[in-house]
């Protein structure tokens, strides 16, 4: 595509936007230019190419669609049944899935989704049938009173939070907590690594209904295997929510024991983080569960995004392409440099390194808390987030950990090289920064003391690493 189609198209909108609201015209230009300028070490985030985002602004954005391809509660739907039926498609020969539901408008939306199905399928079907109806509209009253005490009554076992586990996978301030009783597995505290004796132990005692395995802050493989025999063994229904690395799948990083697809019963997903889609969810299952994940809207889900789902078809035809593998590649590669980088620089990483795109560093070494290395770098120009680490002793808010991760500059392109250069940069900020005081002299967990001259040096440095890597060099806005 050139250079001037896309700076053209994204110009030409800003211009229509200007007329009725200019100072969302400006917000829109003024996010460009601080996402260019950002060392962006999010491990959640990413760039979506220049397609895949104006797919998402038009009148697609206008259409109900209720209900699935072909089967649509509306009328005029025949156009997006082509964009829904291709994103689908595109996903099931991405992953080898036997069925794609591309509706969710979220990661947490897909769990939900996930969540309902396997309800649907293991505790409300076999109600309906030991009742000899057809649908829950056919149930006594005390019948449905029984089934709804049922639904609420069930067992799920996920990996902890402060190992790196999801807040949607059980937790209590998460609606998934209100439904399911809950118990976590956590990792080895000497090596940081998942047991999967224990974690095998847990489910023999606790017979959950829903095994989970997934994370947002674990910078290790899974073996979907291995997890899989150990929901079988108990009777438990296996769900990989693997919103966070399904870039690291598509790209075929991920294969044999560790592809999520061939041993999980159900897999969720993200499309917005290392695959670089549309913000956006997705669920993949066999056919056994097919019929009761497409049904998440209206179930959990409010109205489809057609446009999203437009977004979702250009993006995963993207990553079917071959120079997606090589991208996927290239974030393992770059964030195994990059903790290379701060290994040598004495810095302390949770599981001492990494097999994904993320890496957690556990800053109490330097005598920081998270939220202070956090505050800290982004005041040097680097954007991370502060994160739990295994048993953190500063609890959930103030941390022990910074996450990085590196979806996002490897889009830009930066290479191996550029992350020991990061690793540098990140040691130079949590080296020079000191906890500061409350005002009765007490330590602070959030006040620190960074000499602003380092700050605007790091700064400075981090500018000039992006200045070779320019972020959507096909879009001129002026
Ligand atoms: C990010 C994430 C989610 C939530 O995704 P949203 O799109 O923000 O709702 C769910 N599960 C995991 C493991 C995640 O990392």
């Amino acid at each position: 595509m050139s250079r001037n189609a896309e700076s053209t198209a994204f110009r030409s909108a800003l211009e229509v936007i200007r007329a009725v609201e200019p100072r969302v015209a400006d917000a829109i230009g003024a996010e460009l230019a601080d996402q260019r300028e950002s060392l962006k070490l999010i491990a959640s985030e990413n760039y979506a190419s220049p397609a895949t985002l104006l797919t998402m602004g038009n009148w697609f954005s206008d259409k109900y669609a209720e209900g699935t391809v072909g089967r649509r509660f509306y009328a005029g739907c025949q156009n997006v049944d082509t964009v829904e039926a291709l994103a689908a498609e595109h996903a099931k020969e991405l992953f080898g899935a036997a069925h794609a539901y591309v509706q969710p408008h979220s990661g947490i939306d897909a769990n939900l989704v996930a969540f309902w199905a396997i309800l649907a399928d293991r505790v409300e079907s076999p109600a309906l049938k030991k009742a000899q109806v057809r649908q829950v509209n056919d149930l006594t009253e005390a019948d449905w009173f029984a089934l709804r005490r049922e639904l609420g009554n069930q067992r799920m076992l996920g990996m902890s939070l402060d190992a790196g586990g999801h807040l949607t996978h059980g937790f209590r301030p998460n609606i998934s907590g209100k439904m399911f009783d809950q118990r976590s597995y956590g990792t080895d505290p000497a090596t940081g690594l998942i047991d999967y004796d224990r974690v095998a132990e847990a489910a023999r005692d606790f017979k959950p209904l829903i095994l989970v395995a997934g994370y947002s802050a674990y910078p290790r493989k899974v073996n979907f295997r291995i997890m899989r025999e150990i929901a079988d063994s108990v009777g438990a229904t296996f769900m990989v929510d693997m919103a966070h690395f399904a870039g690291l799948v598509a790209g075929k990083v991920f294969t044999g024991d560790f592809d999520p697809v061939p041993h999980a019963h159900i897999v969720t997903t993200t499309t917005h983080k290392s695959l670089r889609g549309p913000r956006g969810g997705m669920v993949l299952c066999g056919p056994e569960l097919a019929d009761q994940v497409d049904r998440g809207c209206p179930m959990v889900l409010g109205g489809p995004l057609p446009h999203v789902m437009a977004a979702k078809a250009v993006a995963l035809a993207e990553a079917r392409r071959p120079d997606f593998a090589d991208y996927a590649q290239r974030i393992v590669d770059n964030a195994q440099a990059l903790a290379e980088g701060l290994l040598r620089r004495g810095t302390t990483l949770v599981t001492g390194g990494t097999d994904n795109h993320l890496v957690l560093l556990d800053v109490s070494g330097y005598g920081l808390t998270g939220r202070q290395a956090e505050q800290a770098l982004l005041d040097s120009g680097i954007v991370t987030n502060r994160n739990a680490v295994p048993q953190d002793r500063n609890g959930a808010w103030y941390t022990s950990g910074i996450r990085i991760g590196t979806p996002a500059l490897t889009t830009r392109g930066l290479g191996t090289a550029e992350m020991d250069a990061t690793a540098e940069l990140i040691h130079t900020v949590l080296s020079q920064t000191t906890p500061g005081a409350n005002a009765d002299g007490t330590p602070s967990k959030a006040k620190y003391v960074l000499d602003p001259a380092v700050a605007d040096s790091v700064g400075k440095q981090a500018t000039d690493l992006l200045a070779g890597f320019p972020l959507y060099p096909t879009v001129a806005l002026d």
